[in-house]
């Protein structure tokens, strides 16, 4: 006789330990299976008579929910949702729920160290020595950063968090973001024109979509007078490939800081690849010991939360409340 209250069941997670998810579960008694499957027929086969599902990439498609009767929240580990059939979820009153928010600190601490290691030259530098070349006039000119202005194009919570680090060192912060009401305390809100045309770094933070994509191109490499410094660590498509090479190039920057590609990883044709005042970093952004823990412990306790009768942190699918499956308050 199955003496467990609940069945959970991961479909899939590349993560190496599922610790922290056993810690959650083990204490309400669940039954966790770890399955690592993908496709349609294994996903129904694994996951037929599970309460709840933890998912990283396998596809939940609405035949895959249809199949799954007792299955009340899916918690996915990280932000995007892709993986999962939305409309599907919530036509069936199951409860989708992420993690948007694990990594802000991680995020936030890659772009200062690349805005740091890009004015300091620390990178350039570190490959001069160990190649036998001690002298600093090498990386001449470089600029003190102090007194600076960083401009952010999107101003959320990583936003928000690179603007409190940035201040330290005394650099001023404006940004562009359409969707702010009200400037954000120590923060100026400008015009995107105004944000290209007057900051010494501009550094990306909004979320891509069919208006971000390409949101900075030849055009807008143009209009940025003071001959930046361009980080980006939300999303590559955001910034068009070709002609930040172009911009790089010309002159018309100083330097990138790039966490995120548009292809990734990317041609080892690359000419970023070859750049001196490049420094990249293979989509590291979000990764910690620290914040891996986290996620897996709150996508954990996102499912336990439902199994509780409570309302997970944070619901995707909202429009599902109020027709759940599970018998959820708050
Ligand atoms: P968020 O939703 O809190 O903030 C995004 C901000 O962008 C919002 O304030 C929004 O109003 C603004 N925005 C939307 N459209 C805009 C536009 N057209 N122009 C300017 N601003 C616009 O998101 P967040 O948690 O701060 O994350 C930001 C991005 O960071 C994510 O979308 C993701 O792509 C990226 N990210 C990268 C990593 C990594 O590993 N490198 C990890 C986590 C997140």
């Amino acid at each position: 006789m199955d003496t467990h209250p609940y069945r959970v069941v991961i479909t899939d997670c590349d993560h190496g330990s599922i610790e922290e998810e056993k810690a959650e579960f083990g204490q309400m008694g669940a039954e966790l299976i770890l399955a690592q499957v993908q496709g349609e027929k294994d996903l129904i086969r694994v996951c037929k008579d599970a309460d709840g599902l933890l998912n990283q990439y396998a596809l939940l498609t609405r035949k895959v929910l249809e199949s799954l009767p007792k299955c009340k929240v899916i918690a996915r580990y990280g932000v995007g949702v892709d993986s999962v059939d939305l409309k599907a979820a919530t036509d069936l009153g199951i409860v989708v729920a992420n993690v948007p928010d694990y990594c802000m600190d991680e995020v936030a601490g890659q772009t200062i160290a690349m805005i740091l290691t890009l004015t300091r030259k620390t990178a350039f530098f570190d490959r001069k020595v160990k190649s036998g070349e001690w002298d600093f006039h090498l990386g001449i000119p470089i600029y003190r950063i102090k007194g600076k202005t960083l401009g952010l194009i999107g101003c959320g919570k990583i936003g928000l968090e690179v603007a409190r680090r940035i201040s330290a060192f005394g650099v001023k912060v404006m940004t562009f973001d359409p969707y702010l009401e009200k400037a954000p305390e120590g923060i100026e809100l400008k015009d995107f024109d105004t944000v290209l045309k007057e900051s010494d770094f501009i550094s990306i933070h909004c979320p891509l979509n069919d208006s971000t994509r390409h949101l900075i191109g030849e055009k807008e490499f143009r209009k940025m007078e003071k001959k930046p410094l361009l980080i980006n660590t939300s999303r590559g498509p955001i910034v068009e490939e070709k002609s930040l090479i172009q911009a790089l190039g010309e002159g018309l920057l100083s330097g990138a800081g790039l966490d995120v590609l548009e292809k990734e990883p990317p041609d080892s044709q690359s000419p970023l690849l070859k750049m001196e005042n490049v420094v990249l970093s293979p989509h590291v952004g979000f990764y910690s010991v620290e914040s891996i823990s986290e996620l897996k412990r709150r996508t954990a306790k996102n499912v336990s939360e439902v199994f509780m009768g409570r309302r997970p942190g944070s619901v995707v699918n909202r429009e599902v409340l109020g027709k759940t499956r599970a018998s959820i308050s708050g």
